[in-house]
């Protein structure tokens, strides 16, 4: 099912241009209300259930009602995300609550390379190569359709 916006928990985020859940959600569904600064999910039916607002929100105002098949009726599963692990709390019908912590990091947060230190820089739309080619696959140079034109 997909992801809903528990209103009293939701504060817009506190103003800013654009909310977290706004931010993250790779089908731009989420949508703010500016006169009750509380945010929704305008198109239910395109959410594909990924967690990303559920994660990012910072006041865990989103739920997302998980596949019966791993969370029944009456059980929950949340996570809370850090900046160096997530925690999964689940609830189980029962009412048993079970907490799980995984890393999401192996090097310092911001140290990552967006290009893994492949590129130089050049890339251009127009460019057949991607952006990291061709160091990235460790070659010299790589055929495109241009060289056989
Ligand atoms: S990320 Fe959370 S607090 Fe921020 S607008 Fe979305 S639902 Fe509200
Ligand atoms: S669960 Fe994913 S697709 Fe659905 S609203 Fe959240 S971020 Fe968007």
């Amino acid at each position: 099912m997909p992801s809903f916006v528990i209103q009293e928990k939701c504060d817009g985020c506190k103003g800013g241009e654009v909310t977290a859940c706004q931010y993250i959600c790779p089908n731009d569904l989420m949508v703010l209300d500016e006169d009750l600064m509380k945010a929704y999910n305008a198109e239910p039916d395109m959410c594909w259930e990924c967690y990303n607002c559920v994660k990012i929100c910072p006041t865990q105002a989103i739920e997302v009602r998980g596949y019966a098949d791993f969370c029944p009726l009456g059980a929950s599963c949340m996570p809370m995300r850090g900046s160096e692990d997530i925690m999964w709390t689940v609830k189980f019908r029962g009412g048993t609550i079970k907490r799980f912590k995984f890393p999401i990091r192996t090097v310092p947060e911001g140290s990552v390379s967006p290009d893994g230190g492949f590129g130089d820089g050049e890339g251009s739309l127009d460019d057949q190569l991607l952006y990291t080619e061709p160091a990235s696959l460790r070659a010299d140079e790589l055929w495109t359709m241009a060289d056989h034109q």
